[in-house]
């Protein structure tokens, strides 16, 4: 219930109350008006009873008269009945001597025998209202115990009662307008106070409830007055100011909340995105390296890795089996010069044709890895016979030295096979790859393109090779180092034009070591700088001496090895050399090879250049191993080409070696060069490359490399037998 109709409500029921209040004060008023007439009708009553006894009831005219008397002085309608209820005298006289009836309850009866007054309403037609009647009883005697009832007067006491109200109905009146006009000011004054009071808090609920709703801003209410209600909205209204700038505030804060939760959101799911591509790539970088940990990405071959864990399987099943097991170590023969002289891809293509020919030799059992460089390695299982080994050796030796195919043309490659034996050889993977790579090496030292099996001796060498490095390191202060001289011999004319130095390290414990067994470790250790410089210096020295009193000039190549070539002191070693030894330039060739200068050709065409002008011959030796092409042969300032040993060897009987040397010596003329052939072991080759027109020739037929003594001797007989 709203306080405006509970306020109402308590001044309704004020109302309520005067209204009754009121109402009971007219009723009283009535009471004692209806009291004073019923009193005065008594007392009258009594009045004409002691009368009437007084005359004697017996007297009826004179009662009669004295009652018409009372009727024209008093207006009182009385009437006089006897104890028999027969009216004795009455003041409407046609009305005498008849029994009285107008009583509805028998009341004049009941006062003539027990002598009580009493009033009764007499209903009659022409008053509606019905006429008031006294009866009181008349005595025979006043007073005395021996009084008997015989009659009763009858009075009639409207009229009074009309005047007494009549009298009074001004002070009803006086009454009723007070109270009317109390109820109507409460009423008044309770709606002005319920205006008062419950307008502003009617105003506040509505400001409460928009606060509720959180409409700050019109949450206001008009403050009229200063008391608690005015205090109360105005404490309200600033409340609702302060919770509208926080609101606003708070507004504020949260849109920039939300842009940030927004901004954060992006970000989040761009991340989300980028962590969903990370992931993807990580598991497709997990299984590239699980690949990469275990193959070879350019061959497809298992790489050390698998190869370790498939060699432990092979050992196992070996033992199981009771069976031997064979490691097979491959290397490919000058695989560093197709990468320097035809470039890696090409170098990258022979690996890739050489790892499908080598899994081509294999059965299902076996295995085939790529160690790294050129090295591959080849396991095979069930073996119980080393010839079965052999027989693969073999054909992986066959199928290497196959032609390959590059850049338009076919090169011809080969390989070294080392072999050890499970369990001869070694019982685990260290002492079986170490053994066949020992092998290995031997198969290298023996002239390349073969194959070898491990044995003990073998293991001498692997010996040498390690303790060859400090004792190389040694030989140059303890002058170990000696050159050999092999002539050349001059086609045309059948004699000695001059001598090649070759390099020889005579071991006090090993005996007399040749270049292929230490050049290599003295290019790797840079040793081959100081030992190349002593090399020029000797040859130069050597070949000023030979030829005073030579009765023609003698020529003498010296060989550069690629680090020499690529050394910034050549240059410099060359005139020293020259200088010291009072050389002529013309009788020096440097022999170079093609990988040397495929290396940088514009920084050899430079060098070369430099070589030129100062006189100095050059040579590119072991000319048709290095895959040079005659557009790139043009560019260099050369003086002569040494065919390579490896195809003088099966000439003249060999139809592809043949067609070969005859083209080398057609571009070598064509680019009017000197053509040597090396390697010259019998007379056949002689007389085919004489016919051929080869300029000159070096090797065995003549003259195997010779010390600087057996040189000299040689060259003086020579010398002598031109004189005579
Ligand atoms: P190369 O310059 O091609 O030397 C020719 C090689 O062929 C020599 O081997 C020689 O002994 C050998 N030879 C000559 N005639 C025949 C023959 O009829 N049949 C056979 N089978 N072989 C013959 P050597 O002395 O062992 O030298 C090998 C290589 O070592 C040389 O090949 C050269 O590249 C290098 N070398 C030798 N001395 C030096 C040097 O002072 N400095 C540098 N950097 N390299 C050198
Ligand atoms: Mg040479
Ligand atoms: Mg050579």
């Amino acid at each position: 219930m709203t306080i405006r109709r509970k306020v109402g409500l308590a001044f309704g029921l004020t109302g309520l109350a005067i209204a009754l209040f009121t109402f009971l004060a007219i009723d009283r008023q009535f009471a004692a008006v209806e009291q004073a007439a019923l009193l005065e009708a008594r007392h009258v009553g009594l009045g004409i009873a002691d009368t009437v006894q007084e005359i004697g009831i017996k007297n009826a005219d004179r009662v009669q008269e004295f009652v018409e008397l009372l009727n024209q002085s008093s207006k009182r309608d009385v009437v006089i009945v006897d104890a028999g209820k027969i009216g004795i005298a009455d003041a409407n006289p046609q009305e005498r001597g008849q029994a009285f009836d107008s009583d509805s309850n028998g009341e004049v009866a009941h006062t003539l025998a027990d002598g009580r007054p009493r009033t009764f309403i007499e209903l009659n037609a022409s008053h509606p209202q019905g006429i008031r009647q006294l009866v009181v009883p008349v005595y025979d005697a006043r007073g005395g115990a021996r009084k008997t009832i015989v009659g009763a007067v009858v009075l009639e006491y409207t009229p009074i009662r009309e005047e007494l109200l009549a009298a009074s109905r001004g002070h009803l009146k006086v009454i009723g307008a007070g109270g009317a006009a109390l109820i109507a000011f409460i009423l008044v004054v309770g709606l002005g106070i319920s205006r008062q009071v419950t307008g502003p808090l009617h105003d506040l609920k509505n400001a409460v409830l928009r606060v509720k709703s959180l409409d700050y801003a019109a949450a206001q209410v008009r403050v009229g007055s200063a008391d608690e209600i005015g205090v109360l909205g105005q404490a309200f209204n600033e409340m609702a100011h302060t919770l509208a700038i926080k609101s606003a505030a708070l507004h504020a804060y949260k849109n920039q909340l939300e842009q940030r939760i927004a901004d954060r959101t992006a970000e989040l799911s761009v991340a989300n995105v980028a962590l969903q591509a990370e992931i993807e790539e990580r598991k497709l970088s997990a299984k590239r390296n699980e690949y990469l940990a275990y193959y070879d990405s350019l061959t497809d071959l298992p790489n050390r890795a698998m190869f370790s864990r498939l060699l432990h399987a092979g050992i196992d099943t070996a033992l199981a089996e009771d069976m031997q097991l064979a490691l097979l170590f491959v290397d490919l023969d000058r695989f560093k010069n197709i990468n320097d002289t035809l470039g890696h891809a090409t170098g990258d293509h022979l690996l890739q044709e050489m790892a499908r020919r080598l899994k081509s030799c294999l059965r299902a059992d076996d295995a085939v890895a790529r160690l790294g460089g050129d090295e591959f390695v080849v396991i095979l299982q069930h073996i119980t016979d080393a010839s079965e080994v052999e027989a693969v050796a073999r054909k992986i030796l066959a199928t290497a030295s196959k032609p390959f195919g590059a850049l338009g043309q076919e090169f011809h490659v080969t390989a070294s096979v080392g072999v050890s034996m499970y369990p001869k050889d070694g019982s685990d993977e260290r002492s079986l790859m170490k053994n066949a790579d020992i092998a290995m090496y031997h198969a290298k030292d023996e002239g390349k393109n073969n194959f070898q099996l491990y044995s003990a001796q073998l293991d001498v060498h692997t010996f040498e090779r390690l303790t060859m490095e400090s004792a190389l390191r040694q030989a140059m202060a303890r002058d170990e180092f000696e050159l050999f001289y092999q002539p050349k011999i001059d086609v045309a004319g059948g004699r000695m034009s001059g001598m090649e130095a070759l390099l020889r390290w005579r071991h006090p414990e090993f005996g007399l070591i040749p270049p292929a067994k230490f050049i290599p470790l003295a290019e790797e250790t840079g040793l081959i700088l100081p030992i190349g410089k002593w090399v020029l210096r000797t040859a130069c020295a050597q070949n000023v001496e030979w030829n005073i009193g030579a009765p023609y000039p003698l020529c003498i190549a010296v060989n550069l090895s690629a680090r020499q070539f690529g050394d910034e002191g050549l240059l410099a070693d060359v005139v020293a050399a020259l200088q010291e030894t009072g050389m002529d330039p013309s009788l020096l060739e440097l022999e170079i090879t093609e990988s040397m200068l495929m290396r940088d050709i514009d920084k050899a065409i430079g060098v070369l250049t430099a070589l030129k002008n100062m006189g100095v011959r050059i040579a590119m030796d072991d000319f048709g191993t290095g895959y040079s092409s005659l557009s790139n042969l043009k560019k260099f300032p050369l003086d002569t080409i040494k065919v390579d040993r490896s195809f003088v060897r099966d000439l003249p009987g060999c139809f592809e070696d043949r067609g070969i040397a005859e083209a080398i010596f057609a571009m070598g003329r064509a680019l009017s060069l000197t053509v040597v052939a090396e390697g010259v072991e019998t007379e056949a080759q002689a007389d085919f490359l004489r016919l051929h027109a080869c300029d000159k020739f070096q090797g065995y037929l003549f003259s195997h490399p010779l010390s600087s003594g057996e040189f000299g001797e040689l060259l003086g007989k020579q010398l002598r037998s031109e004189a005579t």
